[in-house]
């Protein structure tokens, strides 16, 4: 695996290129952002930390502008650009039939939408805990650590998961491989389902809306709907260690001082990734004939709220 390309060099593609690239390996940063691309490429990328504030040089391109072929992509546009992301580099030749594909975007599906695009056997999960912030163009907000939990999709041994999982500890990121990564996908999922539609629709951090005394009774029917539709998935998560995962985000020293990503988004006037959470577990509650009815007004709430801006 001697070339990578993180395609969607934002806040987090930023943060675990420059992981990568700091550990040696020859890295792309692909982007849609001209002045981002442009920055990157005349000045480097610019990294403050808690402590300091420093620059890696690294490559960045227009998807447009790519010429070469890589062994490894990892996929971190927002999840509504990654289809587009996929087919631009498979115009440009540089997806072969060997080269993994992977993605740490949040949300659900992406499995099976990239499997419409690549074969299955291509594509590879990952759910990470790291988190990255953009200050502008070619400017990263870099916090904290975090971790990485991958798997192939279909959940088939292949000798690329052991190598990327390899390149992210080398890279110090803290990786693991999964045996069932989609547990911790939804478990995710579920946490972002519940928290940035609330949140985001109530103008709210996550600590201001746990202040509410019937907190629970909100989340807890959009959990009982994710819980009926993991059944249907193979996945086991039960209703109770879900609220508990998500009440533990509440405090401030957790995560209660946050807006979440949605709220972030939408407050910036761009698209929120509505649609592959909430969206799509009345999608997959459509096709197992589960109502979902709370996760369904989240999503038209969200949208109504995107027409705003
Ligand atoms: P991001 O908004 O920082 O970047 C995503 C894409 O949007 C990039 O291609 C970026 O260049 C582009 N973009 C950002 N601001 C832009 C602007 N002003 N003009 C034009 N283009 C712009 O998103 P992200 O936070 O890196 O998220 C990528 C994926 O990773 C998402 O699926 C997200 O849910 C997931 N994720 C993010 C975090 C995090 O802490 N940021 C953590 C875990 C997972």
């Amino acid at each position: 695996m001697n070339k990578i390309a993180i395609a969607g060099a934002g806040a987090m593609g930023g943060r675990i290129g420059t992981h990568i690239a700091n550990a040696g390996y020859d890295v792309t940063l692909i982007d849609y952002w001209e002045d981002h691309v442009q920055q990157i490429n005349n000045n480097g990328l610019e990294i403050q930390t808690e402590t300091e504030t420093y620059t890696v040089d690294i490559k960045a391109k227009h998807p447009e502008d790519v010429s070469e072929q890589f062994d490894l992509v990892i996929i971190l546009t927002k999840a509504m650009e990654s289809e587009r992301m996929i087919n631009d580099l498979l115009n440009v030749d540089a997806i072969q039939d060997d080269t993994a594909i992977l993605t740490m975007m949040n949300g659900l599906g992406h499995d099976e939408r990239f499997s419409k695009i690549v074969p299955m056997k291509q594509v590879f999960l990952a759910v990470t805990m790291w988190t990255a912030g953009l200050r502008g163009p070619g400017q990263l907000l870099l916090e904290g650590t975090g971790t990485i939990e991958l798997q192939r999709a279909d959940g088939h041994a292949d000798d690329r998961t052991e190598k990327i999982n390899n390149i992210f500890n080398y890279a110090q990121l803290n990786s693991k491989i999964s045996d069932n990564v989609f547990h911790s996908i939804w478990s995710k999922a579920t946490l972002n389902s519940v928290l940035n539609p609330l949140c985001t629709i109530l103008d709210k951090t996550i600590n201001e809306f746990a202040q509410y005394t019937n907190a629970r009774k909100m989340i807890t029917p959009i959990i009982e709907e994710i819980v009926e539709v993991t059944k249907q998935k193979g996945v086991s998560l039960s209703v109770d260690e879900l609220v508990e995962k998500i009440e533990n985000a509440y405090p401030i020293e957790a995560q209660g001082l946050h807006y979440p990503s949605m709220h972030q988004d939408l407050y910036k006037g761009r698209l929120t990734e509505v649609d592959y959470l909430n969206g799509q577990i009345v999608e997959y509650g459509k096709a197992f004939d589960i109502p979902t009815p709370n996760n369904e007004m989240l999503t038209h709430l969200v949208h109504q709220l995107e027409m705003k801006k």
